[in-house]
């Protein structure tokens, strides 16, 4: 199968789609905050910053692949929380730094403790530093804590380096802790009502991307699938050099932007790195609708 996405020569066409899908689903929009709707849910993108990406991270990229795709020698890049709001329930994917966190928060409206439950893409520190505070007490005094459990697994092992902070994570939320193994993509199961759990394993062993989805409406929350936009979109055989497993990086990557390709009306969202010069407005891109674009 051919996994390569010919969307290299259409860039500018790609953003410009961006923006007009995302706009036309803003209810509100402020500098860190940005709130759309999928269905009946309401997703609000809390920014916790942007920045150049590192072109040294990547594994696997060719001369002609980085001039294709970043002529100007970098990527932008993000790091960004997404908070779901369903109607019965009001949930935080991953956790960010923890720096502008609580901020953004408080200017959506919400409090730490309105927060009911929070589900986690995998464990890096960029994605759970705002579980603990400074004294390592949980800082969502009601949430319940969602992990897959080939992450949990993973940080719970005595031979992985480094574990500290995940190890500090679950100690503190082991009386609201849910466990779950995800499933492949046509199979994923909810873990919560209108939120299924997809298997995106590599960046790190139960990486874990979540289909928001409500009234026949999608969205892909990705995690760390894709870093490097710019490139990886293209390129996915691109991997990043802080991958645990290269290859299953590679292979989730392909299998689940080729899923989305073939999925009318799935927007794909990734938050740790935000795509293109769109920057923190714009965390989805229609992969679909571009994709047929593409081919037309
Ligand atoms: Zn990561």
């Amino acid at each position: 199968m051919n996994h390569r996405f010919k969307i290299l020569k259409t860039a500018p066409v790609f953003v410009s789609l961006c923006l007009m899908l995302i706009s036309a689903n803003f209810v509100k929009a402020q500098d860190n905050v940005i709130t759309f709707k999928v269905g009946l849910f309401s997703v609000t993108l809390l920014s916790e910053g942007q920045g150049e990406g590192n072109p040294g991270i990547l594994k696997g990229a060719t001369d002609e692949m980085l001039k294709n795709s970043m002529p100007g020698g970098t990527y932008p890049n993000a790091t960004n929380v997404f908070l779901v709001e369903t109607g019965t329930k009001t949930v935080l994917f991953d956790a960010g730094y923890g720096r502008n966190l609580f901020a953004n928060l408080l200017q959506h409206g919400k409090d730490a403790a309105s927060i009911d439950a929070i589900v986690l893409t995998h464990m890096h520190g960029d994605h759970i530093g705002g579980l603990l505070n400074s004294n390592g007490e949980k800082t969502f005094p009601s949430a319940e804590m969602y992990i897959p459990k080939p992450e949990y697994d993973h940080w719970m092992s005595d031979a992985v380096q480094g574990g500290a902070q995940a190890r500090n994570v679950i100690n503190a939320y082991k009386d609201k802790l849910h466990l779950f193994t995800p499933s492949e993509v046509e199979n994923a199961q909810e873990v919560l009502p209108g939120i299924r759990i997809v298997a995106a394993y590599g960046h790190t062993p139960g990486h874990t991307g979540y289909m928001v989805e409500s009234n026949g409406e999608k969205m892909f929350i990705w995690g760390d699938l894709v870093h490097a936009m710019a490139i990886q979109i293209p390129y996915p055989e691109v991997a990043v050099s802080f991958d645990t497993d290269t290859e299953q990086a590679i292979a989730y990557r392909q299998k689940l932007l080729q899923y989305m390709a073939e999925k009318s009306g799935l927007r794909a969202c990734t938050f740790p790195f935000l795509p293109l010069v769109i920057s923190k407005r714009t965390a989805c891109a229609d992969t679909t609708l571009h994709l047929r674009k593409i081919e037309m």
